[in-house]
Parts: C-alpha cells; sequence; structure tokens
C-alpha cells in the first residue's frame, strides 16, 4: 500500500488532517487500531476556541456544528460563594467558544472521510515507523489478523499520549517536559438540563468543580478528586452532593440533579514532547502534547498542528520549498507553550493541593479577585480561553 501521508489515528488530529489534505488533493490513508464505534463514543473534549470553530467550517466540516453546537460568550467564576461572569466578546474583540463535543467532531469528519475522502482503516494498529530520518517512511501494521506495510512520503502520528510514532524518533535528540499533578477529575455525564447556560469553574476549600454540559438536555460535571481514585467509589447521591456544595452561592442557585449515564476519573498532567518533528515524521495532537484539562485546549491544539502541518505540505507541493516543513516543530511549539502556560495557570488557580497552605489559600483568593476586578487580568483569561491565534 502506498500514499503520499501515512496517518496514524482517527482522533481529532488524524481526522481533520485526513479533511485538510483532502481539500488540498493531497492522498492519504488513516490507520486507526480501535473501531468505529469506540472513536465515536469515547468521552473528551467539548469546547471549542473560535479558531478551531473557523478551521471546522472552512473545512466543509460545520455544518451539524453550527446547526447543534452552543455558541458561548463567556464563563462563570465561583468562588467565596461569590459568581464573576467573564464576558468574551467584550473582552477579545468579539471572540466566543463552542460547546460542541468531541464525540461529534469525530462522527462529523469520519462520515465526510468515508464518503469523499481517502482510506480510513478502523481496527489497524501501527506497530511501528521505519526509516523516518530518510526519503521514504514506512508504517508497519496490523489489520484483520494480518501484518502490512503503508509506504509513505510523510507520516504524521496523531496517535494520541500512548501511541508508537514519537518512538521512532531518536531518544538522544528528544526532549521531554512533565509535570503531574497530585489530583484527577471525577468527571460524570448526566441526563439533565444544565443548571447554568454558561460553564461555571468554581474554586472551594473542599476543591475544584466545573459545570459543563454537552447539550440542553445533558449535564457534564467535573470533581477535582485524588490523584489515582476509584470513579466506582463514589455513590451517584455523594456525587451530587459534593458538587452541591463546591458550587453553592449566597444567592439561592440551585444545582439539578438527574440520572448519571457515565462517569470516569481522568489524571492531570502537562507534557511536551520536543521536537514534533523528525525527518519525514511529524507529531500532532496528543501524541507530542499534554495539557490539564482545565483550559480545555487539548483538541483545539491538536487542530493547530495539523492545520499548520496541512499548510506547510501544501506549500511544500506548490513551489517546491520545504520551508515551511522545517519550521513545523517550532511553529506549533509557540503555540503549544501558550497553551501549556495558560493551562498551568488555571489549573494552579482553581484546584486546592491537599497539602495547601493557608497563605496559598489566600493567595488563590486573590488572584481571583484580581480577574474579577482589573480588566487587564480578566482580558488576559479571556484571551486565552477563547484561543491562541495561529501564526
Ligand atoms: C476527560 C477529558 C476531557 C477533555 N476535555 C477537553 C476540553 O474540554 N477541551 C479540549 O480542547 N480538550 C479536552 N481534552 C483533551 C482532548 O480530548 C485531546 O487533546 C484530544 O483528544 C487530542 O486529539 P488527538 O487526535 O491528538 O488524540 P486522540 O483523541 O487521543 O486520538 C488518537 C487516536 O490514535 C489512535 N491510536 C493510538 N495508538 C495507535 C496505533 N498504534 N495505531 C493506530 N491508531 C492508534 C487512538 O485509538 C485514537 O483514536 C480532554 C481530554 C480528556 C481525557
Amino acid at each position: 500500500m502506498r500514499t503520499t501521508v501515512g496517518i496514524i489515528g482517527a482522533g481529532p488530529a488524524g481526522l481533520l488532517l485526513a479533511r485538510l489534505l483532502h481539500n488540498a488533493g493531497i492522498d492519504s490513508v488513516v490507520l486507526e487500531s480501535r473501531d468505529r464505534a469506540y472513536v465515536e463514543h469515547r468521552q473528551r473534549a467539548g469546547i471549542l476556541e473560535q479558531g478551531t470553530v473557523d478551521v471546522l467550517r472552512a473545512a466543509g466540516a460545520g455544518e451539524r456544528m453550527d446547526r447543534e453546537g452552543l455558541r458561548h460568550d463567556g464563563i462563570e467564576l465561583r468562588f467565596d460563594r461569590r459568581r464573576h461572569r467573564v464576558d468574551f466578546p467584550a473582552l477579545t474583540g468579539g471572540r466566543s467558544v463552542m460547546v460542541y463535543a468531541q464525540t461529534e467532531v469525530c462522527k462529523d469528519l469520519i462520515a465526510l472521510q468515508l464518503k469523499e475522502g481517502g482510506p480510513l482503516l478502523f481496527e489497524a494498529e501501527a506497530l511501528a515507523v521505519e526509516g523516518a530520518g530518510g526519503d521514504a517512511p514506512r508504517v508497519r501494521f496490523r489489520h484483520e489478523g494480518r501484518e502490512d506495510v503503508l509506504e509513505c512520503s510523510y507520516v504524521v502520528g496523531c496517535d494520541g499520549s500512548w501511541g508508537v510514532a514519537r518512538k521512532a524518533i531518536p531518544a538522544e535528540l528528544t526532549r521531554v517536559f512533565e509535570r503531574t499533578y497530585p489530583f484527577g477529575w471525577l468527571g460524570i455525564l448526566a441526563d439533565v438540563p444544565p443548571s447554568h447556560d454558561e460553564l461555571v469553574y468554581a474554586r472551594h476549600d473542599r476543591g475544584f468543580a466545573l459545570l459543563s454540559m454537552r447539550s440542553p438536555v445533558v449535564s457534564r460535571l467535573y470533581l477535582q478528586v485524588p490523584e489515582g481514585t476509584d470513579a466506582e467509589a463514589w455513590a451517584d447521591e455523594e456525587i451530587w452532593d459534593e458538587l452541591e456544595r463546591r458550587f453553592e452561592t449566597g444567592d439561592g442557585w440551585r444545582l439539578e440533579r438527574g440520572p448519571i449515564t457515565q462517569k470516569s476519573v481522568t489524571p492531570m498532567r502537562s507534557h511536551v514532547h520536543e521536537p514534533m518533528r523528525y525527518g519525514r515524521l511529524f507529531l500532532a495532537g496528543d501524541a507530542a502534547h499534554i495539557v490539564p484539562p482545565t483550559g480545555a485546549k487539548g483538541l483545539n491544539l491538536a487542530v493547530g498542528d495539523v492545520v499548520t502541518f496541512a499548510r506547510a505540505l501544501t506549500y511544500e507541493q506548490e513551489t517546491g520549498s520545504a520551508e515551511l516543513l522545517d519550521a513545523y516543530s517550532e511553529t506549533c511549539l509557540r503555540r503549544v507553550w501558550q497553551a501549556e502556560r495558560f493551562s498551568y495557570e488555571m489549573t494552579t488557580l482553581l484546584h486546592r493541593p491537599a497539602d495547601a497552605t493557608p497563605f496559598e489559600d489566600r493567595i488563590q483568593l486573590a488572584r481571583l479577585a484580581r480577574i474579577a476586578g482589573a480588566r487587564a487580568a480578566e482580558q488576559d483569561l479571556a484571551e486565552g480561553y477563547t484561543g491562541f491565534p495561529l501564526e
């Protein structure tokens, strides 16, 4: 089997890349280790930055998002039983975000790919990338019980944080930057209309909580829990009681409860793999970097990477110059580190480590009060949340 771009992984990064290349007249093959149902139902991100929304529309993948997605013009910060709304358009010159689940983005892109694009093979597990440093990289993979080889001009590893692509980059050329947080998020999906029409980020002495939504009738809520917590150790009513405590305000606001349909725990870590390119192998999305979900940046960074790659390869095909491909890693990493910084700041602003001192508590509250009281601080948060520009 032969193609111009071999793409490993059919998460948002791999699927969108295949679409962008198809639109540019460049052929690709996508290899995905899981089956279609698994990829379409894996609960993850839900917030699309303005730039991501614009890219999906321009790629011809925005039709259902525009019909069913929920445009959000702000978030609420909750601390000390007070509420403060951050108004995105007023602070950023008109920018907003869209609530549209990653599952739906993937469904839309898969449908388009199967209808119009190149091959997308499910249950096709990449085993290794070979010859990445030369002119003819290959992906060895297993599909329908037998091993095969995909010969490529370029390989893009969009295979998430546990993928195989980055193992093809020699260890002596690699630097990894990492931080693990001593807590995680217990996330639930519940069949109940959201109790607030915008996301609520709550800082509480008992820990962080987030109220979010998937649709007008499905809520997505999170609780900060100690690292290593088993989701099943929490009974449903215990979860609702704890959410209620952490979201409590002084103005009688109420949290509506409903049946919990799913619960899971997500660890929190920051991770950056440098460089994001070796020879003809490029890394994109979670394969190269992880952010804690507090800043809602993971999916949006993945989109930024593949847009950068598609532009660079299109430029190379049109002009013969590899200038943009050569700059890929540095271009992406500038944006990645801004998102890493933002996600780290949001995480440390809102989460309470178990060993937090009274001094640290007061500093955290002072940081929140500064955002609520000083336009410059609030604007910085709004600009980061709605997204850093693509170069
Ligand atoms: C609970 C949770 C909440 C989140 N919330 C947000 C949010 O609100 N906003 C946000 O922007 N981000 C959020 N994220 C992060 C976001 O979901 C990820 O950043 C995003 O999925 C990255 O996309 P990706 O395509 O790079 O990787 P992935 O989605 O991980 O896709 C990688 C794909 O590669 C496949 N694969 C792996 N190995 C192989 C192999 N050897 N061969 C073939 N295929 C392989 C996998 O099966 C997978 O389909 C959240 C993440 C989690 C876990």
